[in-house]
């Protein structure tokens, strides 16, 4: 990998700057460079949710493996639906489901059937209990029932032999459930990338500590395990790194012979003492580049031996963003899952906003819907790169493009929402 040092340094408040890499050529570098892991493992469906299918997965079974009732109420021949008026059939047994009816329905005939009870031979129709009049062994039908109404066929879900699920397929809730109903108990997945994390500055403080004038709580370390969990990749905390030659490169060497990836925060932007560049560069190949996105403008990517590293900036919002836009999309690579542009939307901006030309820049925003049903969006409020509660207080990015130099009350801009269903 070439390394590509911070030379002539620009200031953050300078937007247009020709030695910025646009963000798509970033992530296009990263995911070229990571190879995913090929490692698999089995993992009980109980501990497959977010891991990644190593393999296909085949149906061995039709789901369902019979011919069923989507409805309580009688099986019958559809041929004895009437045309018009009304007509009496005779109940000659009842099934359960998962206890069949072994005879057969005739003509004239019908089996009281609850929901997911096998269809008897014979019956090809339910007549749902709402619509029929029932007078001891006899029930009184109507013309309101289609032939073949109510019925769920066999392998209609899935048929033996169908591939269900591609290799790289992210498990959702959804495909659980779906390998559970073809009677898998482990699954073929790629195994879970290990990932070391710190947060670098003399001026942190842990969680429960005093803090004095001019320090802060250390909160990336948190926000970063939290978006590694909601990735299920395994995480190891390093904890606070203070800015020392000795204790960076000892965090550094120890998080790359652990991990298969290392991330810290902080020590990354303008300013910075020399010799957190000049440790990574010692202890590994790293490019250090400035991205024409805003927030998260500094990052430095490469690796460490035979570790990944990705040096996010330290201001909190730009941790978040950075690492959603190129971190995310890098370890999703890493584990082998196929590959997803995040889901974007039009939205009107309820808010006017203001912008530069030269950089993207994704901006805080709630999205929701107006009177008549509009995706409408307004920002949080101001949109540092230190204000952390501009992130809580969204539900998504609203990213403005390199070109856009401020958008008005009323004009459509492209969101990016935080959450989906599954
Ligand atoms: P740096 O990139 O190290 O110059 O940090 C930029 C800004 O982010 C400074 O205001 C830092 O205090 C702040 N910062 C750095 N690391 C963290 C952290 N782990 N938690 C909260 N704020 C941080
Ligand atoms: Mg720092």
């Amino acid at each position: 990998m070439s390394e590509t040092s911070i030379t002539a340094e620009t200031c953050c408040q300078d937007d247009s700057d020709p030695h910025s890499l646009t963000p798509a050529a970033a992530l296009s570098r990263i995911l070229t460079t990571i190879t995913p892991l090929a490692d698999t493992e089995k993992a009980t469906l109980g501990e497959a949710l977010n891991r990644v299918l190593a393999e296909d997965i085949h149906s061995r079974i039709d789901v369902p493996n019979c011919t069923n009732s989507a409805m309580d109420g009688y099986a019958v021949q559809g041929a004895d639906i009437p045309g018009g008026g009304t007509r009496e059939l005779r109940i000659v047994g009842t099934v359960f489901a998962g206890k069949p009816f072994p005879g057969k329905i005739e003509s004239g005939a019908c089996a009281r059937i609850m929901t997911g009870g096998v269809m008897p031979a014979g019956a090809d129709t339910v007549i749902t209990q709402e619509s029929v009049e029932r007078n001891g062994d006899i029930i009184r039908i109507d013309d309101r029932t289609r032939p073949g109404d109510n019925v769920r066929e066999a392998g209609e879900d899935v048929r033996a032999g169908d591939r269900i699920l591609t290799q790289g397929a992210r498990l959702t809730p959804a495909d659980i459930g779906l390998l559970a109903s073809l009677g898998l108990a482990e699954i073929p997945v790629t195994r879970r990338p290990k990932v070391a994390f710190l947060s670098t500055g003399d001026e942190l403080r842990s969680v429960g500590e005093t803090l004095d004038a001019g320090q802060v709580y250390d909160s990336n370390r948190y926000t970063i395990r939290g978006m590694l969990e909601r990735l299920g990749v395994e995480t190891i905390d390093f904890g606070v790194i203070r800015d020392t030659r000795e204790e960076i490169e000892r965090a550094l060497r120890e998080a790359a012979a652990e991990a298969d990836v290392v991330i810290t925060s902080g020590g990354v932007s303008v300013g910075e003492a020399d010799y957190v560049k000049e440790t990574l560069v010692k202890l590994g190949a790293i490019n250090f580049w400035k991205i024409a996105i805003k927030p998260g403008r500094p990052l430095a990517f490469g690796t460490i031996d035979h570790s990944y590293f990705f040096g996010l900036p330290g201001n909190p919002v730009s941790v978040m963003v950075t690492f959603y836009q190129f971190v995310q999309p890098a370890l999703l690579r890493l584990m082998g899952a196929k590959s997803e542009e995040p889901l974007t939307a039009n939205a009107i901006s309820l808010s006017s906003l203001n912008k530069a030309p030269g950089r993207v820049e994704y901006q805080r925003g709630i999205l929701g819907k107006d009177e008549q049903g509009r995706h409408v969006v307004r920002k949080t409020g101001a949109q540092g790169s230190g204000i952390l509660s501009s992130m809580s207080q969204a539900n998504c990015f609203i990213v403005l493009p390199m070109e856009c130099a401020g958008i008005k009350a009323g004009m459509e801009v492209e969101v990016q929402p935080f959450h989906g269903l599954i």
